[in-house]
């Protein structure tokens, strides 16, 4: 749609953040901007309507989404955070960084079986979502499917996450 198309061109490339050689897409304009946080929103939710009970959303620009998301579609709401941050993790799932490793942790707030779709700001690798898909299975949630704002091609994700129910908005 003509807003769509709007809100991708608010995505804000920035050269050599957080580090020399990264391409680092900003999505803070677009958030700024009433339309195409509205039309962004709705655009992650459309592919799964009816097949969610609640969204996940990754730590920190997964939750700016997740909270517009949930509301968009009549979800609830769970945060998978970094390490160290929830009062009472159920679950954690540790993945491989560039250089080291991070981890994932999620409350049970939730019954078994409860339909999660799973949500992030930005693809790249794809290492963050499948550690946050995993945490979510362990925890006895059905994962609905995994929906992203932007996929930057050419760094395996979408083979990573291997699932036909990825869905992005925009990539590169
Ligand atoms: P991955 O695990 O797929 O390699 O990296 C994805 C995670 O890193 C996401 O949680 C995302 O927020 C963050 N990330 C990686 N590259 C970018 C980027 O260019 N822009 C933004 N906004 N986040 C990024």
């Amino acid at each position: 749609s003509a807003e769509l198309r709007r809100a991708e061109s608010l995505i804000r490339s920035i050269p050599d953040h957080p580090k020399p050689g990264v391409l680092f897409r900003d999505i803070t304009p677009l958030l700024a901007d009433a339309a195409a946080l509205r039309a962004t929103a709705e655009a992650l939710v459309a592919p799964f309507a009816g097949r969610f009970d609640a969204v996940a959303g990754v730590e920190a620009r997964g939750f700016l989404l997740a909270g517009a998301a949930a509301i968009a579609s009549g979800a609830g709401l769970i945060p998978v955070r970094k390490a160290g941050k929830l009062p009472r993790p159920a679950a954690a799932e540790d993945y491989a960084l560039e250089y080291g490793t991070a981890t994932v942790e999620a409350h049970d707030d939730l019954p078994g079986g409860t339909r999660v779709l799973l949500l992030d700001d930005v693809l790249a690798t794809g290492g963050t979502l499948v550690a946050s898909r995993r945490l979510l299975e362990r925890l006895g949630y059905e994962v609905a499917g995994v929906s992203v704002l932007f996929e930057i091609d050419g760094l395996g994700g979408r083979e990573t996450i291997g699932d036909p129910a990825l869905h992005t908005v925009f990539r590169s």
